[in-house]
C-alpha cells in the first residue's frame, strides 16, 4: 500500500492560504452541514421539500447577509462568504441556492441600493430569517435577456403599479419581500414588494427533477401598488440586477466546487471498497485516471474561486473574472458529478448515493445566473471588446 494524499479533496493544501479566521468559518459551516444537513437533503430531495427548519440555524451562525456591515450582520470578507457557499453546496445546491438569494439578491440591493429606512426595515430581520427574501428578474420569454421584461411599474402620485409576472424565481413562496424589477418609463427600476401587498401571488414550480430540495416560483403582479418608498432609489437601469447577479454568480463558483467535493469523496470511499475482476476498482488504471482528473479540476477551481475573492476583497473584481469562474466552476462540478454516478454503476442511480442528487442540482446551478453560452459570450466580449449576444 502506498501513502495517500493527506486531503484528497485539497490536494494542493488550498487551506493552508486561508486566514485563521476563514479556516473557521469554513470549520463551522462543514460542521453544520455534516452533522444537520446532510442527513435531511437525501429526503427533502425526494419529498420535493426545502429544509425551512434548518433556516434559524443558518441564521444564528451568521451565514445571511454575511458580508454586510452592521444590521446585524456578521461583517465577513469575501472569502469567508465564498467558503459559507462551498461548504453548503457540498450538503445540497438547494440550500446554497437560499442562502445566495437571501444574502447575494436580496440583502445585497437593499444595502448597496436600498436607503437607510429601507435598510433598518428589512436587513436585520433578514440576517435572523425571520424574513425570507426573493428575486424576481426572469420572465417566461427568456432570460437571458433580461432588459427585454414585460413587467411593467407606472407611477401614479407617490406611488407605482406593477403588473406582471416572473418565472423560475427561488425561495418565491416562503418571501415575505420580492425583489421585483420591473420596466418604467425611465428604463429598468428595482421595487422591495411585500409579499402580502394585495395583487402579489406566487405559485410554486412543481416536478422538478433538479434542486428539489429549493422552492422555485412564478410570481404574479396584479396591479399590486406600492409607495415611492419602497423603490430602491440607488437603482437605475439594466446595471441593478446585474450587479446582483454578480454577488451571486461570485457565490456559485465557490459552491459547485463543495458539490464536485462530495461527489469525489462519495466515489473515493466506492472505488475503494469495490472489487471487480479480484482488485478494488480504485486499483485499476482507468478509474486513477478518471480521478486523477477530477483531483486536477477541483484544485484549479478552488484556486480561481480564491484568487477571485482576493480580487473582490480588494474591490478590483472585474464581472467578466466572475463570468469565467461561474463557468469554469459549474463545467467542473457538472461533469464530476456525472462521471461520478457513472463510476457508481447501477448503484449510482440510487438516491442512496449522492452523486445523482448533485449531477440534477448542477443542471439548475450551470442555468441560472447566466448559462454556460452567456458567460462563454461574456468572457468573449471581454477578450474582444465585441457584443456578440
Ligand atoms: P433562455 O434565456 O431562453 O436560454 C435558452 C438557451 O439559449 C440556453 O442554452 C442559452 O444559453 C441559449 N442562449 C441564450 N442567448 C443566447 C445567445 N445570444 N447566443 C447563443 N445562445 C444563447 N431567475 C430569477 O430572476 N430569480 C431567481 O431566483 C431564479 N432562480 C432560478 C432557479 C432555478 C431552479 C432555475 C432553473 C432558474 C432560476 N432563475 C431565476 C432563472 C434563470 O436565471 C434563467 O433560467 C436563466 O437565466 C436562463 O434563462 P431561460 O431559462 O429563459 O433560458
Amino acid at each position: 500500500m502506498n501513502a495517500r494524499a493527506t486531503n484528497p479533496l485539497d490536494f494542493f493544501q488550498v487551506r493552508e492560504l486561508l486566514s485563521d479566521e476563514e479556516r473557521l468559518v469554513q470549520d463551522t459551516v462543514a460542521r453544520f452541514v455534516d452533522a444537520r444537513a446532510i442527513p435531511l437533503m437525501r429526503e427533502c430531495f425526494e419529498q420535493h421539500r426545502f429544509p425551512k427548519e434548518l433556516i434559524p440555524e443558518i441564521a444564528e451562525l451568521g451565514l445571511l447577509g454575511p458580508s454586510i456591515e452592521g444590521y446585524g450582520c456578521a461583517g465577513m470578507n469575501a472569502i469567508s462568504s465564498g467558503l459559507i457557499c462551498q461548504e453548503l453546496e457540498r450538503g445540497d445546491s438547494g440550500l446554497r441556492s437560499f442562502a445566495s438569494v437571501q444574502s447575494s439578491l436580496v440583502m445585497f440591493p437593499i444595502h448597496h441600493f436600498g436607503s437607510e429606512a429601507q435598510r433598518e426595515k428589512y436587513l436585520p430581520r433578514m440576517a435572523r430569517g425571520e424574513l425570507i427574501g426573493c428575486f424576481g428578474l426572469t420572465e417566461a420569454q427568456g432570460g437571458s435577456d433580461p432588459g427585454a421584461m414585460r413587467t411593467r411599474a407606472v407611477r401614479r402620485g407617490d406611488e407605482w403599479i406593477l403588473n406582471g409576472s416572473k418565472m423560475w424565481i427561488t425561495n418565491g413562496n416562503i418571501a415575505g419581500v420580492c425583489v421585483c424589477w420591473a420596466m418604467t418609463d425611465e428604463g429598468i427600476r428595482g421595487f422591495l414588494v411585500d409579499t402580502d401587498t394585495p395583487g402579489f401571488k406566487a405559485q410554486e414550480i412543481e416536478n422538478k427533477f433538479s434542486l428539489r430540495a429549493s422552492i422555485t416560483s412564478a410570481l404574479f403582479f396584479d396591479d399590486v401598488r406600492v409607495p415611492d418608498s419602497q423603490r430602491l432609489p440607488g437603482a437605475a437601469g439594466l446595471k441593478g440586477p446585474l450587479s446582483c447577479l454578480t454577488q451571486a454568480r461570485y457565490g456559485i463558483a465557490w459552491g459547485a466546487v463543495g458539490a464536485a467535493q462530495a461527489c469525489l469523496a462519495e466515489v473515493l470511499e466506492y472505488t475503494g471498497e469495490r472489487v471487480m475482476f479480484g482488485r478494488p476498482l480504485g486499483g485499476t488504471q482507468m478509474i486513477q485516471v478518471r480521478l486523477a482528473d477530477m483531483a486536477r479540476r477541483i484544485t484549479s477551481a478552488q484556486l480561481l474561486a480564491l484568487q477571485l475573492g482576493k480580487l473582490k476583497d480588494r474591490g478590483v473584481m472585474d464581472p467578466a473574472q466572475v463570468s469565467l469562474a461561474k463557468w469554469n466552476n459549474c463545467r467542473m462540478a457538472l461533469d464530476i458529478a456525472r462521471d461520478c454516478r457513472d463510476m457508481l454503476g447501477g448503484a449510482g442511480i440510487s438516491a442512496e448515493h449522492g452523486a445523482i442528487r448533485h449531477m440534477l442540482n448542477l443542471e439548475s446551478v450551470i442555468t441560472y445566473e447566466g448559462t454556460e453560452t452567456v458567460h462563454q459570450l461574456a468572457v468573449g466580449r471581454a477578450l474582444t471588446g465585441l457584443n456578440a449576444f
